[in-house]
């Protein structure tokens, strides 16, 4: 599982800045869902071989009635969602009451949680440090998040106990066994030969297809679940415990096995009327990493939201495969279908690879067809390309229509090869192809896609310079 880091401390001591550098991105999911009592910022980040997802909890001002009430209820339970803590404070400013409140709070939690001295550019860090060691952390650890000083190494730290696993599953003699590679990252990390990596695929694509169902609150995702569930050819197994994640709930449909990655918690209700969990950020950003396929969810009622967007962001981000279910689709008017669809043509271009189907999950119509977009979008992103294959299709697409010139000299594709699945991966080698611009990269993205017929995943195009 993913681990999931949270950064708390008071304004202004540069989470926001240290988020940035982890996150490398602009485009961080910023929840604003109803529930959530402030704006959070959720990004992934990827350090190293490190992968996780980070979230700043927001600035927490502990001076007035005690931390309990000015941390909002949500940055709490990001806190308890959260694996590791980074607790800065900064070193400039000195210690603060409002430091010490919040050290309290953590200090009453057992949680990993690392003491995290910032801006100690320009400064003596070791004096400027020395009275932060009243918070009666276990450790502390002095950056400077604006000059990426001391970051790599406190993240090295921070995420020692979460490193992949990979590792372990080497058997004594360094021989790894195919059976225990159950992801497509880990089959790509074995470095296997062709042959045993083409047995691992085999597994791999004989494997229950993971399906998360996401959405923001009340777009129906428990409704849709139930029907799923409910549904007399679906055999559902019971499955022990719950946590505080989601719950994985296997099934099968047409001799095909599903793990349903439930997030909206419909089997840990007594009935259907119960109320619903608070929606969790981070639990849904944890299924689909963890998804093989994301099912999402959005309300034909409603406007697409931003939040709709960045969830759709994060899970294009994490490669992962993509259907779309426009639900409530019941009973709405020529005219409001007309501008659903229009609004869903102009705003969910940047994941058109994706199947959209309209339905309703309370009449059940159009569910059935879902299964379909979701086999077909787990085959194209495991599926295995010859290196001849891709080389054909990238000269094709090159004969089609000529890379542009760059300061008068011509770009040239050479060959190409599949560098990863899910999502596909194409590596292509030639000169100056770092210099070719955008628009030519999504023609060859397309040019792929429909040349392979690579429905419901997005394919990746890695550029290598041979000159
Ligand atoms: P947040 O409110 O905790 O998210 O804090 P910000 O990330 O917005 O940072 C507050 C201020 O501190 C900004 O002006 C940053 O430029 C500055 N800052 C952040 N990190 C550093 C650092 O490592 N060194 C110095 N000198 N300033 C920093
Ligand atoms: P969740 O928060 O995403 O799990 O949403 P729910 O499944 O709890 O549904 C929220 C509300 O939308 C409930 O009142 C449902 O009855 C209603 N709803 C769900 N699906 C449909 C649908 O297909 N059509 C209509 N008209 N209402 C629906």
């Amino acid at each position: 599982m993913i681990p999931v880091v949270a950064l708390v401390g008071r304004p202004n001591v540069g989470k926001s800045t240290l988020f940035n550098r982890l996150t490398r991105t602009r485009d961080a999911l910023v929840a604003d869902f109803p529930g959530l009592t402030r704006d959070r910022k959720y990004g992934k980040a990827e350090l190293e071989e490190h992968e996780f997802i980070v979230i700043d909890t927001g600035g927490i001002d502990g001076t007035e009635d005690g931390v309990e009430t000015k941390m909002a209820e949500q940055s709490l339970a990001a806190i308890e969602e959260a694996d590791v803590v980074l607790f800065l404070v900064d070193g400039r400013a000195g210690l603060t009451a409002a430091d010490e409140a919040i050290a309290k709070h953590l200090r009453s939690r057992d949680k990993p949680t690392f003491l995290v001295v910032n801006k100690i550019d320009g400064i003596d860090a070791d004096s400027a440090s020395a009275e932060f060691w009243q918070l009666g952390m276990d450790a502390m650890y002095q950056i400077a998040a604006a000059q990426n000083r001391g970051v790599t190494a406190l993240m090295e730290r921070a995420l020692a106990p979460f490193a992949e696993t990979l590792k372990a599953q080497e058997t004594e003699d360094g021989e790894i066994a195919i059976e225990d590679l159950t992801s497509v990252e880990d089959i790509e990390k074995a470095n296997l030969s062709e042959e045993d990596a083409e047995a691992a695929y085999k597994r791999l694509q004989e494997q229950p297809i993971k399906l998360a169902i996401i959405g923001r609150p009340n777009v129906g995702k428990s409704t849709l679940t139930n029907r799923i569930l409910g549904e007399e050819r679906v055999v559902v197994y019971d499955m022990p415990g719950t946590t505080r994640d989601s719950i994985y709930i296997p099934m099968e449909r047409d001799d095909q096995e599903y793990v349903l990655i439930d997030t909206a918690g419909i089997r840990r209700r007594k009935n259907m009327h119960q109320a619903v969990e608070k929606f969790s950020v981070i639990q849904t950003l944890k299924a689909i990493e963890d998804a093989n396929v994301v099912l999402m969810v959005i309300d034909a009622r409603e406007n697409i939201s931003d939040q709709d967007l960045s969830l759709l962001g994060f899970a294009l981000n994490a490669g992962r495969s993509l259907v779309i279910a426009v639900n409530k689709w019941d009973g709405l008017d020529n005219e409001v279908k007309e501008r659903v669809k229009s609004e869903l043509d102009r705003r969910l271009g940047f994941v058109d690879f994706a199947r959209i189907h309209f339905i309703s999950a309370l009449h059940g119509t159009g569910v059935g067809h879902l299964y379909e977009s979701v086999q077909e979008a787990y085959q194209s992103a495991t599926k295995r390309i010859s290196t001849s294959m891709l080389t054909r299709i990238m000269q094709m697409a090159q004969d089609d229509h000529q890379p542009p010139m760059v300061r008068g000299r011509r770009v040239k594709l050479k060959y190409a090869h599949a560098g990863g699945y899910n999502p596909p991966i194409i590596v292509i080698h030639g000169n100056l192809v770092h210099e070719l611009p955008g628009s030519y990269k999504r023609y060859l993205m397309n040019y792929y896609r429909k040349s392979l017929e690579m429905m419901g995943t997005p394919i990746r195009i890695q550029f290598q310079s041979s000159e």
